[in-house]
C-alpha cells in the first residue's frame, strides 16, 4: 500500500511520519530546493515561513487547546516543537533550524518514506493521496486542482472582513433585518446617521494600513478592501456595502419609503450556533488598531469585540464548503485527502493538526474501517465543522478560536467568566478527544 503526500510543510510532515510509524509506504513529494516558494528559504523539511511561534501552549487557550488535542492524538511534529522549545511565557516558541532539522531528519530516517525532490503536477487519482502544498501551492497545481474542482472552488487570496461577538453588539441600535424585508430577517444591521458616517470616513481614509507585498497589492475589482473604496469618493460606500436603501428598523415610525438612515453597516451569520457576525463587504488591509477604532465609532459597535480581524493577503486555499468531507475527504474523489493551510485553516498548528487528522482519516479508509468525525465540542472538531459548513456563502480561513467551539453544554452562570469559561470547555474538549480512542498522554 503506498500513499502519495503532496507537500513536505507542516502538514505533509506530519501525516507523513504518521503513516511512515504505522507501516505504511509513503512518497513525499517536495517541490523545494528545485522550485522555492518565495517564503520558505531552505530545503528542509516542515520550515516555519515567519515566526518561530506556534501560539499558546495554555490548554485554556484556543490555539493551546487544539495543540494539546493534536498530542494526545499522537502529534509527533508538536513533540519534536516541545523538545525545542525556546522561552516565550505561555506559547510554543522553538528554535526554528533545530526543529526542522530534527523534523527532517526523523523523515529521512524512515525507510518506508521515499521523499520525491520534485514538483507534484498531474494529480493521480488512482493512488490514494493526501495534498498539502500549503498556501503556496505551485502554478501548475493550482491549475491542475483547479482543474479538477472548477475554478469557483479555488482562492489565491484571503480577503477577510472582520468578524464581531454577537453579545458585543448594542441591539439598542442595531436590528435584525433583511433589505427590504425579502426572506428572513437575518442581518443585524448597523445604523449611522450623516453625522456618524463622515466620521467614519474620516477615520476611514486617514486610518493606517497595513503595507502590501507587491505580489498582494492587486485586488479584484469584486472583492476591493473598503478602504480602497472609500478613497474613490465619500459617499462610494453609501452606494457600496454601507448601502442604507431598504433597510427599516421597524421600532422606529418612519414616513420614508426608501432611506430610514443615512448609511448601514450589515452582519452576517458567521457559525451555526450565530454568536460570531462577520460585516458583509467589510475586507481591509487596515492595521487591527485601526478597524477597531472604525468599528468602535459607530453607535451599535461602539463595545463590539472582534473575534477575528479582516486581512489580505496571498493564500492558496480550495472551497473546502463544496469539495470536502468533515474527514478531509474529496465528497467527489474519495482518494483524494486535503490538509493544511490549503483547506482553509490557517495557522502552524492548524496545519499541523489537520496533516495528523487527514492521516488518522487516510489510514482508516486504506483499511476499510469507519472514518473519524470529530464533534465541535474539540477545537479541532470545531475547525473540521467551520472549513466544511455547507452554508457558508463566502468561505474565508479561519484559526482556532473559543467562537466555534460548541458552547451547548456550557453552564449559565459560568458563561460570562472568562477563565471558567476556558476552563470548562478546554476540559469538555479534552474528555471528548479521550473519549474518542484518543489518549496518547506520554506525547510518543
Ligand atoms: C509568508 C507567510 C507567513 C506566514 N506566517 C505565519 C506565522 O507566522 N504563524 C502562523 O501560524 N502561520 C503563518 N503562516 C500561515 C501557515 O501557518 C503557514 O503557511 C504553514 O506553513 C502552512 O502549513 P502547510 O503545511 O499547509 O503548508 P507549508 O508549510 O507551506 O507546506 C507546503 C509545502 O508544499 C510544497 N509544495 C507546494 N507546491 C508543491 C508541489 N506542486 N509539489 C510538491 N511540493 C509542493 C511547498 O514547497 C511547501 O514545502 C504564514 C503563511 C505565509 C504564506
Amino acid at each position: 500500500m503506498i500513499i502519495n503526500v503532496i507537500g513536505g510543510g507542516l502538514a505533509g510532515s506530519e501525516a507523513a511520519i504518521y503513516l511512515a510509524k504505522n507501516g505504511i509506504e509513503v512518497n513525499l513529494y517536495e517541490a523545494r530546493p528545485k522550485l522555492q516558494t518565495g517564503a520558505h528559504v531552505s530545503s528542509d523539511f516542515a520550515e516555519l515561513v515567519c515566526s518561530n511561534s506556534l501560539g499558546s501552549f495554555d490548554p485554556e487557550n484556543a490555539s493551546g487547546l487544539l495543540k494539546h488535542e493534536a498530542l494526545l492524538m499522537g502529534s509527533t511534529l508538536f513533540k519534536i516543537a516541545l523538545e525545542n522549545k525556546v522561552p516565550s511565557g505561555g506559547s510554543l516558541s522553538v528554535d526554528r533550524v533545530k526543529f526542522h532539522q530534527d523534523v527532517t531528519e526523523l523523515i529521512k530516517s524512515y525507510p518506508n518514506i521515499k521523499i520525491i525532490n520534485e514538483e507534484y503536477t498531474e494529480i493521480n487519482l488512482e493512488t490514494p493521496t493526501i495534498i498539502a502544498s500549503g498556501p503556496l501551492t505551485s502554478k501548475t497545481l493550482s491549475q491542475n486542482i483547479t482543474h479538477l474542482f472548477g475554478e469557483e472552488n479555488f482562492s489565491f487570496y484571503d480577503a477577510i472582513a472582520p468578524i464581531v461577538k454577537k453579545d458585543s453588539i448594542d441591539f439598542s441600535s442595531a436590528f435584525y433585518a433583511s433589505r427590504w424585508d425579502k426572506g428572513d430577517a437575518d442581518y443585524i444591521n448597523c445604523p449611522l446617521n450623516k453625522e456618524e458616517y463622515e466620521n467614519f470616513y474620516n477615520i476611514l481614509i486617514n486610518a493606517e494600513r497595513i503595507e502590501c507585498k507587491s505580489f498582494e497589492a492587486k485586488f479584484f475589482e469584486s472583492c476591493l478592501p473598503i478602504e480602497v473604496l472609500a478613497s474613490r469618493g465619500i459617499d462610494t460606500l453609501r452606494f457600496g456595502p454601507m448601502k442604507p436603501v431598504g433597510l427599516f428598523d421597524k421600532r422606529i415610525p418612519t414616513e420614508f419609503k426608501r432611506n430610514q438612515f443615512y448609511a448601514v453597516i450589515q452582519l452576517r451569520q458567521d457559525n451555526k450556533i450565530a454568536d460570531l457576525y462577520n460585516l458583509v463587504g467589510f475586507q481591509t488591509n487596515l492595521k487591527w488598531g485601526e478597524q477597531k477604532r472604525l468599528l468602535q465609532s459607530v453607535s451599535a459597535l461602539k463595545n463590539c469585540e472582534i473575534a477575528r480581524y479582516g486581512v489580505m493577503h496571498a493564500n492558496t486555499f480550495i472551497n473546502s464548503p463544496k469539495i470536502l468531507n468533515k474527514t478531509l475527504q474529496s465528497k467527489k474523489y474519495p482518494n483524494l485527502f486535503f490538509a493544511g493551510q490549503l483547506t482553509g485553516v490557517e495557522g502552524y498548528s492548524e496545519s499541523i493538526t489537520t496533516g495528523l487528522f487527514a492521516a488518522i482519516n487516510i489510514l482508516k479508509y486504506l483499511n476499510s474501517e469507519k472514518m473519524i468525525e470529530l464533534s465541535d465540542k474539540s477545537m479541532l472538531g470545531a475547525l473540521l465543522s467551520y472549513i466544511t459548513y455547507p452554508e457558508h456563502k463566502n468561505f474565508q480561513p479561519i484559526n482556532s478560536n473559543w467562537g466555534i467551539i460548541n458552547k451547548e453544554e456550557l453552564p449559565k452562570k459560568i458563561s460570562k467568566d472568562k477563565k471558567q469559561k476556558n476552563k470548562f470547555l478546554s476540559d469538555m474538549a479534552i474528555n471528548y478527544i479521550k473519549s474518542m480512542g484518543f489518549n496518547n498522554e506520554n506525547h510518543n
